[in-house]
């Protein structure tokens, strides 16, 4: 039985962080990771989808080279190189978080927590006085008819060719940056979305604006449309799907089901007392402690923000650190990007909001990004909760407005004593807080 300060299991960014904090302190730091480190977001999600998304955009800014007198021929896009150049990121990244856990006993196995909270691993048996459990989420099922016959978000990344035509059930984060991949491959996509509109955690006005820009480059959405049945065969499917009263029926040659994710649980959790909630995510406290004493549970597998960097920030929490994770940016790195961080319009009646357009700006102008605009949310002291913006390096303009509201600025005096590079998207801000 090896004893350690701190046993982390799963190697994500959560896991990670809380193995490489503790390590940097002098304790004593066990990591297990069953598949590769990294976890989801490296292996599975945030980097090989955003190699995807930036092919993508590489490709779909051709578009427009005309409009500066560039003129293209021969132009050929190969999606199995871009597919390639994912794996290579994926490499060299991990080997990056490799060496930073150089400190780190790292286990390689399935970890389940056995009697008096011990730690089991293939032969391996250890014990700690703090025990992480970061073990993340995955794909959560679609529950119709035919089911087996859709495909995971880890499904379509192993694909080396895309499909010619795609049905994407769930028009959520996922759904939608497969979609603009797949569209600008040349792929017909067509998107089901259960809500009234995509997104539905996002501000509604941003999200119809990107469903209208989405749409323009060709990707199909029907909203309100609750799925049936899947029939067919692999490489021809038929979907079956209600909306508006009537069902439909929709061929392709794949379906992808981008409906949410659900917890990775180790095998004995409940025995050592973790308590999940009804939708079986682990209940943590502020500090992401669980029910059972000097059990912390972080990241995906708390569900309550499920994103890298809420994950990591979650890590610090749990280890000890003053971090401050209740303004956390959410991007989604379709082209053009949406970005949200803090408090929507709707959130409270008592916010008001300013919309400032992209075409109002002169950076975006000269790039040829005039699509777009950037929405600040403000309280009634005039201090900025929130932003959201739809249009081109969105997530750049968010970041800025997250330093902003975290340090609870008011938009008159962001307004009155920043200056902003002229010409610069960050100029947008401005213009939206003068306008306060
Ligand atoms: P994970 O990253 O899921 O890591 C958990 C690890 O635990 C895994 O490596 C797993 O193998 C291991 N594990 C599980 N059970 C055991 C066990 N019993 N023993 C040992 N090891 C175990 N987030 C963003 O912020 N930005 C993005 O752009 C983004 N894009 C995404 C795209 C896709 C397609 C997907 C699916 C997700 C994306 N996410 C993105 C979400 C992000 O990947 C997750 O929020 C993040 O990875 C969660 O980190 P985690 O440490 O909680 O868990
Ligand atoms: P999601 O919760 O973002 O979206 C799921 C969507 O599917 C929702 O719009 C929901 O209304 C819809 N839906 C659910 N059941 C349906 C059904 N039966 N028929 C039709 N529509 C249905 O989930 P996701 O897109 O699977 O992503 C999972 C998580 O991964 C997200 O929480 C997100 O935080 C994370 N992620 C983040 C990024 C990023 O930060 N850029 C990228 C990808 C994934």
């Amino acid at each position: 039985m090896k004893q350690y300060d701190v046993i982390v299991i799963g190697g994500g960014p959560g896991g990670a962080e809380a193995a490489a904090i503790a390590a940097e302190r002098g304790l004593s730091v066990a990591l297990v990771e069953q598949s590769r480190l990294g976890g989801t977001c490296l292996n599975r999600g945030c980097i090989p989808t955003k190699c995807l998304c930036a092919a993508a955009g590489r490709l779909l800014a051709l578009a427009d080279a005309a409009e500066f007198g560039i003129e293209l021929t021969g132009l050929k896009a190969d999606y199995t190189v871009a597919h390639r150049r994912a794996a290579e990121v994926m490499d060299t990244l991990r080997d990056d978080l490799s060496s930073t856990l150089s400190k780190v006993d790292l286990i390689e196995g399935r970890a389940r927590i056995g009697e008096g909270r011990t730690v089991v691993a293939g032969t391996e048996f250890m014990k700690a006085r703090h025990l992480v459990l970061a073990t993340g989420s995955k794909p959560a099922p679609l529950k119709v008819p035919g089911a087996e016959l859709a495909m995971s978000s880890d499904d379509f990344l192993d694909l080396e060719t895309l499909p010619q035509s795609v049905v994407i059930v769930g028009g959520g984060v996922i759904g939608l940056e497969f979609a603009s991949v797949l569209a600008a491959y040349g792929s017909s996509v067509t998107v089901l979305e259960y809500c009234k509109e995509v997104l539905p955690a996002f501000d509604s006005e941003v999200a119809k604006r990107l469903r209208s820009y989405l749409s323009r480059r060709g990707i199909k959405f029907v909203l309100g449309a609750e799925v049936k049945e899947i029939g067919g065969e692999p490489g021809a499917v038929t979907v079956s799907y209600e909306a508006k009263g009537k069902v439909c029926q929709i061929s392709a040659e794949a379906v992808l089901a981008s409906v949410g994710r659900k917890a990775v649980l180790p095998e004995g959790i409940s025995e050592a007392g973790v308590d999940l909630d009804s939708r079986g995510f682990v209940c943590v406290d502020e500090k992401f402690a669980t029910s059972a004493p000097g059990i912390s549970a972080i990241g995906d597998i708390n569900g309550k923000c499920m994103l890298a960097h809420a994950a990591s920030a979650q890590a610090r929490v749990a280890m000890g650190v003053c971090v401050s994770t209740g303004v956390v940016p959410s991007v989604v790195f379709t082209v053009p990007e949406c970005a949200s961080v803090g408090a929507k319009e709707a959130d409270s009646e008592s916010y008001r909001a300013v919309k400032v357009p992209y075409s109002a700006n002169g950076k975006a102008v000269a790039d040829g990004h005039s699509d777009g605009f950037v929405k600040m949310v403000c309280d009634s002291d005039s201090r900025i909760v929130g932003c959201q913006a739809v249009g081109a390096h969105a997530a750049d303009l968010i970041a800025e407005a997250a330093v902003l509201i975290d340090a609870g600025i008011k938009a008159p005096d962001f307004a009155a004593q920043a200056v902003s590079a002229h010409p610069g998207l960050s100029e947008l801000l401005q213009t939206a807080a003068a306008r306060f």
